[in-house]
């Protein structure tokens, strides 16, 4: 991809998807990514000398990995000696072409990177086009060793996340979960990234993290170099490469400002969640580690509404035995105890993978074999994390929960695994609470639809909005391209939300909602109207929507609900929240 050639220390506004709040200022930290996309930068002409050594020491790294590649082939292999790679070093000792680049980069004042590109595309095209098999073999070799030089040029392969010495922002265009999870709070200041959405689960685990985010940025990771300056904020989704003086200062009192504002808000963290009115509502927080049990208790929240176990796995980057779950299950009910840990089961898939490709690449991974599919699949699996969680049950208050329930018959299914769960834990004589609590996320059109005969095998319901949204709105939650489309307030969306707590109520059944639409704090009068009976957010959202629900009434709420659920569109939904919080707690939409 390429871009107008702007001067290298002009400042570069860019507008993205803020999906975890604050604002931090540093150097950033680009990871370097397979597909590079290279963005045409212009040198200013006392920089070319620097420009030129740079591409140099791309190229004695270059040159010095490919070398490591062969001697370890060589000792990994019976090859004898690993020649392949030879024609790799051929093209870094190909002087026309480094001359060429040099050239390009001395005349024209364009970053190494970008020419690097272009001239072996063109090489590739030229040896593509001719009769000879050898010579058309060698454009593979020509686009691999390319991809490395710009790789080299833009952070280097070699540097790991978990190597990062000084506080930088990471800039990558896609950072799964697995590697934000590996983020350390010491070093990463924050992320940003060209693709993502707010609930892609890379946005998830960096509001966990209280990570300063900004995601679907389109092309950031090519327009930055590693050591370039940026501004970002979390909160509106801005970030400005190369910042002035002013725009430093304006951040820098926005910062103060909200500090201020959060600051108000620790007051609350002993005061109950309760409507002007009287009315309660049970504010708990989502979890994806046991560390984050410290700041669930310091934010105020009441339990753990949502912890997402299949983090264990993914920060851990292994598979947990029965034991390992049970101690750790155990130790966070405990810490807890008496307010309650729901445990969803694993929700593997969809955007969450563990390393290492145990599982089968499908091409529609939300649609596919995901989540309480996957664990029906593996049964002895799932087991064994239906007995951890019932063992842990005796050290406080354990509830399960299965996610991405599309029908009655995927519940009745878990339900008997967990009843075998129960038996062959009375047969080894290991204690458990005989009467702890099922539920199931709503996250499916299907399952909303038919809530009410899901609820005759569960004693709650949460709705996963998140997913709920994409499933309705045929909009993927992690494509940045759609994210326009992705609205939470869109009236199919909340007749589903309305349709699910009717249902349960009626079957009595309590219904809860985990999804990141419950953090948002425009939404809280909303969703109080929609009589949900519990809100699970991020730790570091609760005292926000605490707020909100301790200045409103719920005859307020319910009144905005009944007029919601008659709009016509997102945007005439999302006016009347607005309008409302400006209303009730106008502080809070600077932090919005
Ligand atoms: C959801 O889908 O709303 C949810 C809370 O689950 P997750 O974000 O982990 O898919
Ligand atoms: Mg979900």
């Amino acid at each position: 991809m390429t871009d107008s050639l702007t001067t290298a220390e002009t400042p570069i506004r860019m507008k993205g998807i803020g999906v975890s709040p604050g604002v931090v200022i540093g150097p950033v930290f680009v990871m370097a990514s397979d597909q590079a996309r290279v963005v045409e930068r212009r040198v200013a002409p006392q920089s070319i000398d620097h420009e030129i050594c740079r591409l140099e020491d791309a190229l004695i790294e270059t040159r010095r990995q490919i070398k490591m590649i062969q001697k370890d082939l060589e000792a990994r292999t019976d090859m004898g000696d690993a020649s392949i790679l030879d024609a790799h070093l051929m093209v870094l000792d190909d002087r026309a072409f480094i001359e060429e680049v040099v050239n390009e980069i001395r005349n024209k004042y364009r970053n190494a990177e970008s020419v690097v590109k272009e001239a072996s595309d063109r090489y590739a095209a030229i040896l593509g086009s001719v009769e000879d098999d050898y010579l058309r073999e060698r454009v593979a070799d020509i686009r691999d060793v390319a991809r490395r030089i710009i790789k080299n040029l833009s952070g280097g392969v070699e540097t790991t996340l978990a190597d990062l010495k000084d506080k930088c922002i990471v800039i990558g265009e896609d950072i799964p979960p697995s590697v934000t999870a590996s983020l350390r709070r010491d070093t990463v200041l924050g992320v940003a990234t060209d693709l993502g959405s707010a609930t892609s689960h890379t946005a998830v685990m960096a509001r966990a993290m209280e990570m300063p985010a900004v995601v679907g940025l389109r092309d950031i990771s090519a327009r930055v170099s590693t050591g370039d300056k940026i501004v970002m904020d979390g909160t509106r989704g801005v970030v400005i490469i190369h910042p002035t003086a002013s725009d430093l200062d304006e951040y820098g009192k926005l910062a103060e400002a909200r500090k201020s504002i959060q600051q108000g808000l620790t007051s609350l963290q002993h005061k109950p969640a309760e409507t002007k009115d009287g009315h309660r509502i049970v504010l708990s927080a989502n979890a994806e580690g046991p560390e984050e049990v410290d700041a669930i208790i310091e934010y105020g929240a009441e339990g753990i509404g949502l912890f997402r176990s299949e983090y264990l796995y993914i920060s851990r980057n292994a598979s947990l035995g029965e034991d390992d779950q049970a101690e750790i299950y155990a130790d966070i009910a405990e810490r807890l105890a008496p307010a309650p840990v729901i445990i969803r089961t694993l929700d593997i898939g969809g955007d969450k993978f563990l390393a290492g490709g145990r599982f089968r690449k499908e091409t529609n991974p939300f649609l596919g074999c995901r989540s309480i599919r996957l664990s029906l699949l593996y049964p002895d699996h799932f087991k064994r994390q239906l007995r951890a969680i019932l063992r842990a049950s005796v050290k406080g208050c354990v509830k399960i929960m299965y996610p991405m329930i599309s029908n009655a018959r995927e519940v009745i299914q878990a339900n008997a695994l967990l009843d075998e769960a129960r038996d062959e834990l009375t047969r080894d004589g290991v204690p458990f609470k005989k009467d702890i609590e099922v539920g199931v996320m709503i996250e499916t059109p299907a399952a909303a639809l038919t809530a009410a005969v899901i609820a005759k095998n569960v004693s709650f319901f949460s709705l996963g909005t998140n997913d709920l949204v994409q499933y309705t709105l045929a909009v993927d939650r992690v494509n940045e391209r759609v994210a326009y489309l992705y609205e939470p307030t869109h009236p199919a969306v909340l007749k589903l939300i309305k349709a699910t707590v009717d249902a349960g109520h009626a079957e009595g059944v309590w219904v809860g909602i985990c999804g990141e639409m419950a953090a948002d704090p425009l939404m809280t009068p909303l969703l109080i109207g929609m009589g949900v009976d519990e809100m699970s957010v991020a730790p570091a959202a609760v005292p926000v929507v605490k707020d909100v629900i301790r200045n409103i009434e719920q005859s307020r709420a319910e009144t905005l609900t009944a007029a919601a659920l008659k709009c016509k569109s997102a945007t005439e939904v999302l006016g009347l929240c607005r309008d409302l919080t400006a209303e009730v707690a106008p502080e809070l939409l600077e932090l919005i």
